[in-house]
């Protein structure tokens, strides 16, 4: 009877496998089509000695209008740029375009996985910069209507997990549950994830690899039945979709745990809106259900933090401040965010999740985490 069912079982999987393979090929399929209809209108006005007309969108994931009459982080695009052959940056934009083309083109028709760094490689002293590439890439995605990792463009993934989840990726499985304190890598083919089993009542997000460290030597997971990721600094790609596919298929909440410093704020918006690089692809990136659940302003005196701790902002922190302050999100969807950053300017100091620490190591696990999220002292 048990082989029975493992027979099943395994049956229902490879017919699994099997769709999302099918899908897969079926997507490649259609962007390839997509770019031989690019590339062959492209022919056709050169060999009718006309110059082609290219029409990028425009997208953006926020704006600095005051009122909220704006498509930020929707999926209209804001405006569009037109390429033609007679501007010399149109051309070397075009050209850099058309050689990643060919690129993504072999990648797909091989079913073979680069990453941008790879690309780059392909043609240096043309290409000049990786942010060329990266560019490259983007305006690629916009004129075919679809995601970096469709284009089998992948980036080496930088994020960590551990937890109370299990869950497969193509053939290999990811037991964290059952050493809930060890850190795993982040997939890099998210879309390849299924079968996700968790138990987790929350999962949360640390910016550090220093507090994700700090939080798996204090056995915080095994004894908070939770997911702990970590994007190490500015959250790549794999690590965004990684945590937006755990909360729409979990249910359950995401808290974001930050410096209080301008770059931790940044890091925190990156998480719930997207980044302005992505903004063409912020539906499928961003997360609107992360609260903040700290590093607030407010809780230096609420956790008495010691004067030596908290560190001068920088002109350059002032700058950045005050240029998020403007950001259209903030005030429209998380007010109390804005408060918060407002109040780190009018404050004029700054301080690392850490510095909680200077009670004693276990702080931030054995009180604050607990306390904020258990007192719901998050926003
Ligand atoms: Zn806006």
């Amino acid at each position: 009877m048990k082989l029975k069912l493992e027979e099943e079982d395994s049956g229902k999987m490879e017919g699994k496998r099997k769709k999302l393979e099918s899908k897969k090929s079926e997507n490649g399929i259609l962007l390839l089509d997509k770019i031989k209809v690019f590339t062959r209108s492209l022919l056709v006005n050169l060999t009718n000695r006309k110059s082609p007309i290219i029409l990028i969108d425009r997208f953006k994931n926020h704006c600095t209008l005051s009122d909220s009459n704006c498509f930020c982080g929707s999926d209209l695009p804001v405006g569009k740029e037109v390429l033609t052959l007679c501007k010399e940056t149109h051309v070397r934009r075009l050209d850099v375009m058309l050689r990643v083309l060919v690129i993504v083109q072999k990648l797909l028709q091989e079913n073979k996985h680069s990453s941008k760094r790879d690309i780059y490689y392909m043609h240096p002293s043309v290409f000049l910069d990786q942010s060329v590439v990266d560019h490259a890439i983007n305006d690629i995605c916009v004129l075919m209507q679809c995601s970096r990792h469709n284009l089998n463009v992948v980036s080496a993934g930088n994020g960590l997990v551990m937890g109370w989840i299990r869950f497969v990726e193509g053939k290999k499985i990811f037991d964290c549950i059952s050493s809930p304190d060890t850190a795993h890598p982040i997939p890099v083919y998210v879309e390849e994830i299924k079968d996700i089993v968790s138990a987790a009542r929350y999962i949360l997000v640390v910016e550090k690899e220093s507090v994700f460290q700090r939080l798996a030597n204090d056995q915080f997971c095994k004894s908070n039945h939770c997911i702990v990721i970590s994007g190490r600094g500015y959250p790549d790609i794999p690590t965004r979709r990684f945590l937006r596919l755990l909360v729409e298929n979990l249910h359950i909440p995401a808290y974001c745990l930050v410096d209080c410093d301008p770059y931790g704020f940044d890091i925190l918006t990156t998480y719930r809106f997207g980044s302005m690089q992505m903004a063409y692809d912020t539906k499928h990136l961003r997360v609107p259900e992360i609260h903040w659940l700290g590093a607030f302003p407010s809780d230096s005196e609420r956790y008495f933090v010691p004067k030596q701790c908290l560190l001068p902002l920088t002109a350059e922190d002032k700058r950045k401040i005050e240029a998020m302050l403007l950001r259209c999100y903030l005030q429209r969807e998380v007010p109390q965010w804005r408060l918060e950053l407002k109040m780190m300017l009018q404050k004029g100091v700054k301080f690392e999740i850490e510095a909680l620490s200077v009670h004693t190591l276990s702080f931030l696990t054995e009180s604050y985490i607990p306390s904020k999220i258990h007192g719901k002292v998050q926003i």
